[in-house]
C-alpha cells in the first residue's frame, strides 16, 4: 500500500480494494418483479458511465471485519485519555448522542415550515439563552460550524460596528503571542493587519504593553482566556478598560470554556464578543473533522450585527409561544451558514446543559482545573513547567531538560506515549515555550487514569536516561511508526491506486 519509507511496521490491514474477490457479494437482492426502463433512457450523454466503477467485491462479514479492524487502529477517547492541550478532547456522555439521533430531531428537513419544527426551534431558542447565561452575554448566533468560523463571524461583526461608528481607519487587530493560531488567521482573513503582543514574564498580557500597542488604528484585541499557557488573565478588567478607552472592541476566544463556566463570565469581564466550541465544552465528540458548532455570543454593542436568521419567540394571546426565524435585521452581517447550523450538535449541547444544570457545569470546571493541577503537581519535579503556579484546565510543561540531558525531545516523548495506548499531548505549542507539551486532562478523567498518565511520563523520563533509543525510535507498536510528516502533508496519498 504505502511506500516502505512511510511505514516502519507492516500494514496490519490492507486496503479494501486489495481484499476484493471477483464475484463476492454483500447481499443478493431478489429481482424486483417490475419492468424498469434501461438506464440509458433515464440518463444520457456525459452522465452515463462507459464502464461500471471498479468497486471492491466482498461478502458482508469481510466488509464488517475490515472496517472494525480499521476502527481499532486509531486512538479514540473511548479507549483512553486524550490529553490534547487547547482542544478539550473530553469524553462525552453517550446519552446525548442518542438524544440527537431521535427521529424528531434527526429526521427533520431544513426546508420544513417553521410551524412544523417548533420543537427544534424552541430548543435553539433555549440553548441560545443558556449559552448567554453561561457567558454573561445578551444574544448569540448558533450558526457557525466551528470555532474558527465563529471567530470570523465575530470579527466581521466588529468590522461592521466600526464601519457604522466612523472607525473605517481601524485596520489592526492585536493578538497576544499566547493566542490560539486561529485568532491570527481570522484577523488576517478579515483583512486586518495583526499586531502581536508579547506576553509578560508571567505568561500574561501586560497592561502597560497593551496600552503602548493600542492606537486609533486598533479595531480589536483578540484574546484567549484562559490563555494557551492555561493561565487566567489576571488583569482582564484593566485590559478591557484600556481597550475600550482606545475605541477598540474585545474578542474573547472561549473555545475551551471548561475552566470558567459557572465560575466567571466573559460578559462580566467586559468582553464584546465570545465564541464557544460546543464540540469541545458542550458534549459533542470532537475530532475527525466535524460536524462542529461555534456559537458566537455578543454584548449589547454588537447585537444588531448578529447573522441572520435568529430564532425568536412570540407569545400570541391564547395561542401559547410560537418560535420563528427573524430575518428583518438591517444591520446584520448576513447569513454565515446554510439553514440552521449543525442542529445535531445543538441538541447534544442542550441535553448536556439541561442534565448538568448550573451546579453541574460549575463542578465540571472545578474538576477540569483540579485534574490539570494534579497532573502539574505530579510532573513538575521531572519536567520543567515554565509558569509553575495554579493553572486552569491545562498547563504547559517542557521537555527542555530531557532534551539537554538525554537528547530526547518532546516529539520523542509524545511518540513513546503512543506505544502505551495513550494519545500524545499537544507539542511545540504554544511557540513561546521550547519543547512545549501542553496537557489538558479534562474533567472526565478519574484519578486512576490521571495517575496512569503521570506514571507513564515519569517512566519515559527514566527510560530517556537509561535507554534513550527506546524513546527516540518510538513508537514501536503502532501500525504506522514515524511518517515523514512534511511529505505526508505536501504529497498526501488520498486514493488507492492498483
Ligand atoms: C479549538 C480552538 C479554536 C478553533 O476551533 P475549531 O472548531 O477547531 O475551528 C479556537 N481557539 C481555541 C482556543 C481553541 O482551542
Amino acid at each position: 500500500m504505502e511506500s516502505p519509507e512511510l511505514t516502519g511496521a507492516p500494514p496490519v490491514e490492507p486496503p479494501i480494494f486489495e481484499k476484493s474477490r471477483p464475484g463476492h457479494r454483500g447481499a443478493e437482492v431478489p429481482a424486483a418483479g417490475v419492468e424498469t426502463p434501461p438506464v440509458a433512457e433515464l440518463l444520457s450523454g456525459a452522465a452515463l458511465r462507459a464502464a461500471p466503477p471498479a468497486l471492491p467485491e466482498l461478502a458482508e462479514p469481510q466488509v464488517v471485519r475490515h472496517y472494525t479492524r480499521l476502527s481499532h487502529l486509531n486512538h479514540a477517547i473511548d479507549l483512553g485519555i486524550y490529553p490534547l492541550g487547547s482542544c478539550t478532547m473530553k469524553y462525552n456522555p453517550k446519552v446525548n448522542d442518542e438524544l440527537a439521533a431521535l427521529p424528531g430531531f434527526a429526521a427533520l428537513h431544513p426546508y420544513q415550515n417553521p410551524s412544523e419544527v417548533q420543537g427544534a426551534l424552541e430548543l435553539m431558542w433555549e440553548l441560545e439563552r443558556s449559552l448567554c447565561a453561561v457567558t454573561g452575554m445578551h444574544r448569540a448566533t448558533l450558526q457557525p460550524s466551528a470555532g474558527a468560523h465563529g471567530e470570523l463571524v465575530g470579527i466581521l461583526m466588529i468590522q461592521a460596528y466600526h464601519r457604522d461608528h466612523g472607525g473605517e481607519n481601524r485596520d489592526t487587530v492585536i493578538v497576544p503571542d499566547s493566542a490560539h493560531g486561529t485568532n491570527l488567521a481570522t484577523a488576517t482573513m478579515a483583512g486586518y493587519r495583526v499586531r502581536e503582543l508579547p506576553s509578560s514574564g508571567r505568561g500574561l498580557i501586560d497592561p502597560g504593553a497593551l496600552q503602548a500597542a493600542l492606537t486609533e488604528r486598533t479595531a480589536a484585541l483578540m484574546l484567549t482566556n484562559p490563555n494557551t499557557l492555561g493561565l487566567f488573565e489576571e488583569d482582564i478588567i484593566e485590559i478591557s478598560r484600556l481597550t475600550h478607552e482606545a475605541g477598540a472592541l474585545i474578542y474573547y476566544d472561549g473555545a475551551n470554556l471548561n475552566a470558567i463556566m459557572g465560575k466567571a463570565r466573559p460578559g462580566d469581564m467586559g468582553m464584546d464578543v465570545v465564541h464557544m466550541n460546543l464540540h469541545k465544552t458542550f458534549s459533542t465528540p470532537h475530532g475527525g473533522g466535524g460536524p462542529g458548532s461555534g456559537p458566537v455570543a455578543v454584548g449589547g454593542t454588537l447585537e444588531a450585527y448578529l447573522p441572520l436568521p435568529l430564532v425568536d419567540r412570540r407569545d400570541d394571546p391564547g395561542a401559547g409561544p410560537y418560535f420563528y426565524l427573524e430575518c428583518d435585521r438591517p444591520r446584520s452581517v448576513g447569513r454565515v451558514k446554510g439553514f440552521y447550523g449543525n442542529v445535531g450538535v445543538l441538541v447534544r449541547a442542550y441535553a448536556y446543559i439541561l442534565r448538568m444544570g448550573g451546579e453541574g457545569l460549575r463542578r465540571a470546571s472545578e474538576d477540569a482545573v483540579l485534574n490539570a493541577n494534579y497532573l502539574r503537581a505530579r510532573l513538575c519535579d521531572l519536567y520543567e513547567v515554565p509558569f509553575d503556579r495554579m493553572c486552569m484546565h491545562e498547563f504547559v510543561a517542557s521537555a527542555a531538560r530531557q532534551k539537554q540531558e538525554t537528547g530526547v525531545t518532546a516529539r520523542d516523548i509524545a511518540k513513546r506515549l503512543l506505544d502505551h495506548g495513550v494519545h500524545a499531548p499537544t507539542i511545540y505549542f504554544p511557540l513561546i515555550v521550547p519543547e512545549a507539551m501542553m496537557i489538558e486532562p479534562t474533567e472526565s478523567e478519574d484519578l486512576a487514569s490521571l495517575d496512569r498518565f503521570a506514571d507513564l511520563l515519569r517512566d519515559i523520563d527514566r527510560e530517556a536516561r537509561r535507554e534513550p533509543a527506546m524513546v527516540t525510535e518510538a513508537p514501536h507498536t503502532t501500525p504506522v511508526r514515524r511518517p515523514d510528516e512534511t511529505r505526508a502533508a505536501r504529497q498526501p496519498m488520498l486514493r488507492w491506486r492498483s
